[in-house]
């Protein structure tokens, strides 16, 4: 069962409270650096508007800790979202309390209130602190919308708690639906053949993904620091490239169940240290890496072999960059592949906040997901607290 969506929701004249992600990274002077999460957010807004509801938008931004930060407030946003939908947007003090209940009261119809960050408070975290913060949250509106997937893997307040409140009156907004659809559509019924690439450092955050997957996918392609743990597995020669040990022998039984699915790389561009002016140096991986060197990007080789792995996939889900793309010097396994995968005609979905960052040209995929965490979660376990929380009656 799919929980309602935006358009469900009998919302014309209504107040309407809103779940969005307006997380965004912010530079020394406090502007926002990059707009996507707040124009992404807009179709539910400009919905919202035209229907002549009262837009009450609840966030969070960073980790304050359950404390004021200045550096942390919404305002910034604020100034942007004002400046994208050409309106006024009334920027509240805090997101509780009765100033912002009265803001709230007054709210005239297709207007906005953005509401403070709610991660001051401690109870946005720890919702069993104190109930009264979700319940005072919910007090403010007739219905609840949630259009922040990329918190929606998170129990907090005001992405779960609250539901309790709005039973039959919560739904999804156009981003979580778009989302639950492509992810949803990819993983329940993809075009086939189906693979799937996953890069980043962590294997500890990603060894539940990779099981989900392995049972899905025709092949998986790994790279980045990840990859170097089932090199290791296989007895190849990784020098000082990242590995946890912890995980060996856990992939050591994915290798032998599923030897045919995997694919890893077969040479990589190493170096003497982890920085971005380390003295380069290429391996192939029949030989292996030389000691005192760690492998940071895959090589050309290997970015040949898995455009050919990818060359006739019905769909490709790719999460996590295959090298240290932060640094010049090693993030070509990365762009060489988006490259390749230009020419691919497939449903094509990536994800995750340091991939996204890494793509050239983002607009070549069919769909990029603004989660990070939450679009792994939704990969291993086909829905989130948060969306299943939409769902209560
Ligand atoms: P994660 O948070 O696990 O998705 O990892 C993302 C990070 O992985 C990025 O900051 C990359 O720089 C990093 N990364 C990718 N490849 C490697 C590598 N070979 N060695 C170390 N870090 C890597």
């Amino acid at each position: 069962m799919k929980p309602l969506c935006i358009e469900d929701l009998p919302v014309s004249g209504k107040k309407v409270l809103v779940r969005v992600d307006f997380n965004v990274p912010l530079d020394n002077d406090l502007n926002v650096v990059n707009y996507t999460r707040i124009e992404k957010a807009l179709p539910s807004i400009r919905y919202l508007l035209d229907k002549g509801a009262s837009i009450i938008l609840m966030s969070h931004l960073g980790r304050p800790k359950g404390v004021f930060n200045k550096e942390l407030s919404l305002k910034p946003v604020a100034k942007v979202l004002q400046a994208l939908l050409k309106i006024d947007v009334l920027m509240a003090p805090n997101c509780v309390g009765e100033e912002v209940e009265e803001m709230v009261t007054n709210l005239k119809p297709s207007s906005i209130l953005l509401l403070e960050n709610l991660r001051f408070h401690r109870a946005e975290t720890h919702p069993d602190d104190d109930p009264e913060f979700a319940k005072q949250l919910a007090s403010y509106a007739d219905f609840y919308i949630d259009d922040a997937f990329a918190s929606a893997h998170r129990e907090h307040s005001s992405t779960f708690t609250i539901t309790q409140y709005f039973k039959g009156k919560a739904a999804a907004g156009f981003l979580l639906e778009q989302e639950m659809r492509f992810l949803g559509g990819a993983l329940d019924h993809p075009k086939q053949p189906f693979y799937a690439v996953m890069g980043g450092a962590k294997i500890s955050t990603k060894m539940g993904v990779i099981h989900s997957l392995l049972g899905k996918v025709d092949k998986l392609l790994i790279g980045g620091g990840m990859a170097y743990t089932f090199l290791k597995a296989k007895g190849v020669p990784v020098g000082d490239s990242l590995v946890d040990d912890n995980f060996i022998p856990a992939t050591e039984e994915i290798l032998e169940k599923y030897q045919q699915k995997i694919i890893l790389p077969i040479d990589v561009h190493a170096a003497n240290a982890f920085s971005e002016k380390a003295k380069k140096c290429y391996f192939n991986l029949n030989e292996g890496i030389e000691k005192g060197f760690q492998g940071l990007d895959i090589g050309d080789k290997s970015v040949d072999l898995f455009s050919k792995e990818l060359k006739d996939a019905g769909t490709i889900i790719w999460n996590g960059p295959l090298g240290v793309y932060e640094f010049d010097q090693f993030k070509q396994g990365t762009l060489g592949l988006e490259e390749r995968m230009k020419k691919i005609d497939a449903i094509k979905i990536a994800g995750g906040g340091d991939l996204i960052a890494a793509l050239k040209n983002p607009e070549a995929f069919t769909h990029i997901s603004t989660g990070g965490g939450s679009m792994l979660e939704y990969i291993e376990y086909g829905t989130l607290p948060g969306i299943e929380a939409l769902k209560r009656e």
